[in-house]
């Protein structure tokens, strides 16, 4: 079973927050924004002291969302180790579980801008993040949620960065982690087995359990997948 709390205040009090909860996983939800409109890839932030788990977790995130939504990923393989220039850093710096800062798109690009304020793009990325929680933390337990820049009791009317045709970095954020608390509370029992899916959009064709040893390849010119 998965349990979400959402921490708020200054960020080293949401950390520290979250360790004295035992926090299994720590997940702050931003996007990125550019002087350059053009400026398009995903990418996550970890601490300067990260653990190789939270590098992990934050590359196979990152891979995903550009595989997912068919763009780049930045920074070294998707990851940026002490953030840009050292911001970033502070946010997660003082956690004592692996923990991962997200900016999977960049909200002043005009596409992906438009793309995020779609329930579907959100629930996309909130699953990505759901299926990289359950790799890396498969026997369930607490998990801390951060929205970036809201809810700082040092700078209250903070919302991060504009959104390109209207609305605030904070806001989407959290509409995000709000779906991604949804999904994981709802996973009844922790999948011992490899689970595939066949998704048609968001809808789940068929799902099942397969041998962990099975290679599982689209044949594209038969049209079929093979499992095995
Ligand atoms: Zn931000």
């Amino acid at each position: 079973m998965y349990q979400v709390k959402f921490y708020k205040g200054d960020y080293s009090a949401r950390q520290t927050a979250a360790n004295e909860d035992d926090c299994k996983l720590y997940v702050e939800q931003h996007f990125n924004s550019s002087a350059s409109q053009s400026a398009n890839y995903a990418v996550v932030v970890t601490g300067y002291n990260a653990s190789q788990t939270s590098k992990n977790w934050g590359r196979w995130y990152a891979r995903a969302v550009a595989q997912e939504f068919d763009i780049p990923v930045g920074g070294d393989n998707g990851l940026l180790v002490g953030g840009y220039n050292g911001r970033g850093d502070y946010n997660l710096r003082f956690t004592k579980m692996p923990a991962i800062l997200l900016e999977p798109f960049f909200v002043s690009n005009p596409q992906t801008a438009e793309l995020i304020k779609t329930e579907d793009a959100q629930y996309r990325l909130a699953s990505i993040l759901t299926e990289s929680i359950q790799r890396f933390l498969p026997d369930g337990g607490l998990i801390g949620f951060s929205v970036g820049h809201k809810y700082k009791t040092s700078s209250p009317n903070d919302r991060g960065a504009a959104v390109f045709g209207g609305g605030a970095e904070a806001d989407i954020a959290e509409a995000v982690l709000l779906k991604a608390q949804q999904q994981l509370e709802n996973i009844a029992t922790i999948p011992q087995e490899r689970e595939i899916k066949v998704m048609h959009g968001n809808e789940i064709l068929w799902k099942g359990n397969i041998d962990a040893d099975s290679d599982v390849r689209w044949d594209g010119q038969r049209g079929i997948l093979v499992i095995g």
